[in-house]
């Protein structure tokens, strides 16, 4: 399409070219035709000026009309025979006023043809009178005259005003050695035709030719008077234009090819990758055309950050998708779980208790076992609560009972961490003190420890001691748990304590559901607390929570 209309306009500007070229050669010609004509125009007048020279400034009037009274013989011969031969004229003749031809001249020329005198009518006469001097040309035979007539007139009447005493009429041969003399002297190609060969102007090719009219004493163009010649540069100038012709259509055709080339290469090519890729939603294929310095470049680069945008959106969105579905899952197990272990675990606690009763009703109240009995309720109790916990995380709700009373910080710490003594391997070590008697939940605040000090035992397989610290500062009792295990990736610290998080490096090698930070979160959160992590990757990990202070007559006004 692009190269039809392109080679359309290049087409019409060669035509155009050529059209004006053809224009210019034809003026150039027709400038030469009217140069030449004036010229060779020139040239006749002053051929023929002898002939008039002759015909009208002749220097013996006076004589002229005493001979046409008297025909003194003697002045014919002395002045008109040599009048002749001095102004190259063919022939002269002398009438009376009456129009008799009196005398009559030839040249030697003449002689050898049948050359007569001009035989005049009235009304020619009566034409040389009114005119004082007339010019026209005549055939006689095989002869063509040029002729000159004047009145005769005294010598003291230059303008020929007077009344005329005869009729002087000269002529000469317009013969092959007439027309040999006007080519020589104008250099053109000089002939003498018949009036019905035409007397127009013509440029033709090269050729320019133009005629003058020979008319008759009534005014009929008997004859022309044609010349011709070649303009022999219009042809080496119509060889200059075809050359630049041929130049100019060569350029426009580079210069089609150019834009060609530069238009698949700039335009088209990135287009049908852009096409391509939007078409095929890839954009693998722009990818080179982001290197492209033009305006395509930029948008390839706009489209690739699309794509991408569009692929990380499909993967989120795969992946939300993926995780409402484990999410669901997972609720569906732990509802499960929590209702399947309710009564099992209710019904323990019933038999422990009924155990210590009875114990202590046979009177067998032995304190150790009166102590383990105590522990295994406590255990139970914070088993039941687990499940409660649970049921909640499994409901989706996000909220915990709380039972608030006044207790001594470490005394607590320090019984979760015996009691958690009993199922690891792990050497606990209880350091430091906060000295504090607080007013919170107990067992919220065992269940929170108790969830730290299973996540150090369980990401330290190869370790043998997890520290447990309490300390009171500014205010706040501070709890701190310890391990030398695994350690947690800086990437990783962030999440923990969402629900559900997990680290992937933990993911394969240890069992959980994700849950216990997020429940130990929400304790801290409870309390107005705050809760954080220092950690490095293979040396270890260390929880630290801090608690406001609270004592009783500070909450009894909530
Ligand atoms: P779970 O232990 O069941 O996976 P948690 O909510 O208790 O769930 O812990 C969340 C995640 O935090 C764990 O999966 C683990 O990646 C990381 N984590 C918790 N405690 C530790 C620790 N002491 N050392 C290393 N990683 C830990």
């Amino acid at each position: 399409m692009v190269l039809s209309v392109l080679t359309l306009i290049m087409g019409g500007i060669l035509v155009v070219q050529y059209i004006l070229d053809a224009h210019r050669s034809h003026i150039i010609l027709n400038n030469e035709l009217a140069q030449r004509k004036a010229y060779v125009s020139q040239i006749i007048n002053l051929e023929g000026k002898s002939l008039a020279a002759l015909s009208r400034d002749y220097s013996f009037w006076d004589e002229m009309v005493d001979f046409t009274k008297t025909k003194n013989q003697a002045f014919s011969k002395n002045n008109i025979d040599t009048g002749i031969d001095i102004y190259n004229a063919d022939g002269a003749w002398v009438y009376d006023k009456a129009g008799t031809l009196l005398y009559t001249a030839t040249s030697e020329d003449a002689k050898k043809t049948d050359m007569v005198a001009p035989s005049l009518r009235e009304s020619d006469f009566s034409r040389i009178k009114e005119a004082k001097a007339i010019r026209y040309y005549l055939k006689q035979g095989r002869n063509l005259l040029e002729v000159r007539a004047a009145t005769i007139v005294s010598g003291d009447d230059p303008e020929h005003r007077g009344v005329p005493q005869g009729y002087w009429v000269v002529a000469r041969l317009l013969d092959k050695e007439y027309v040999n003399n006007l080519q020589s002297l104008t250099g053109q190609d000089v002939n003498i035709v018949p009036a019905r060969d035409g007397g127009k102007d013509s440029v033709n090719g090269e050729k320019v030719s133009f005629a003058f009219p020979l008319s008759d004493i009534d005014g009929r163009s008997i004859y022309y008077l044609r010349a011709a010649s070649q303009v022999t540069y219009v042809n080496s100038l119509a060889t200059q234009y075809q050359r630049d012709l041929l130049v100019f259509a060569l350029s426009c055709l580079l210069f089609v090819i150019v834009i060609l080339l530069a238009l698949r290469r700039l335009v088209l090519q990135p287009l049908t990758l852009i096409i391509e890729s939007i078409y095929q939603q890839k954009p693998d294929s722009l990818l080179r055309l982001t290197r492209s310095p033009t305006e395509f470049g930029d948008l390839a680069k706009t489209m690739m950050t699309f794509f991408e945008q569009k692929a990380r959106i499909a993967k989120e969105e795969y992946e939300k998708t993926e995780l409402q579905k484990i999410n669901k899952e997972k609720g569906a197990f732990l509802s499960l779980a929590a209702h399947e272990l309710a009564s099992p675990v209710s019904n323990v606690r019933t038999f422990a208790e009924f155990l210590g009763m009875t114990l202590s009703k046979e009177g067998k109240n032995d304190e150790t076992i009166t102590l383990q009995i105590k522990r295994i309720i406590a255990q139970i109790k914070r088993v039941s609560m687990l499940i409660d916990d649970l049921r909640t995380a499994s409901q989706g709700r996000a909220d915990l009972n709380f039972n608030l009373e006044k207790f001594n910080f470490d005394v607590v710490i320090q019984e979760e961490v015996a009691q958690a003594a009993f199922s690891t391997e792990h050497e606990l070590i209880f350091e430091g003190g906060a000295s504090q008697e607080v007013y919170s939940d107990p067992e919220r605040i065992g269940q929170l420890l108790s969830n730290l000090i299973r996540n150090a035992t369980k990401y330290s397989p190869d370790a043998h001691q997890v520290i447990v610290r309490t300390a009171a500062r500014n205010g706040e009792v501070l709890l701190e748990v310890q391990d030398f295990g695994v350690g947690i990736a800086p990437e990783d610290q962030e999440h923990l304590f969402e629900k559900y998080y997990r680290a992937p490096s933990v993911r394969d090698d240890f069992k959980g559901l994700g849950l216990g930070l997020s429940i130990v979160k929400q304790i801290t959160d409870h309390f107005g607390g705050r809760i954080w992590v220092t950690s490095e990757l293979g040396k270890g990990s260390v929880f630290h929570v801090a608690l406001p202070i609270v004592h009783e007559n500070e909450k009894s006004g909530e």
